[in-house]
């Protein structure tokens, strides 16, 4: 699965909800978050998002490792 990090925090282009072609990028009340049962790995949605939030679950960068866990358990939440 693709990971959003703590770039898009306060800023929620949603480039990437426009390239997501099974629509599993939802909006929470201060990032978006992809749905990990639902994210094919096609990877669109990388390459547009403005402030390089997005990662693939394999290379997200140390320092934004938390969000793995981050986006999961958002829809546990809801
Ligand atoms: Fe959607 Fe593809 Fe991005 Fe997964 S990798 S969130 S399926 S655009």
């Amino acid at each position: 699965t693709y990971v959003i990090a703590e770039p898009c925090v306060d800023l929620q282009d949603k480039a990437c909800i426009d390239e997501c072609p099974v629509d599993c990028i939802y909006e929470g009340p201060r990032m978006l978050y992809i749905q990990p049962d639902e994210c094919v790995d096609c990877g669109a949605c990388e390459p547009v998002c403005p402030v390089e939030a997005i990662y693939y679950e394999d290379d997200v960068p140390a320092e934004f490792a938390a969000y793995t866990k981050v986006n999961a358990e958002f829809f546990d939440s809801i």
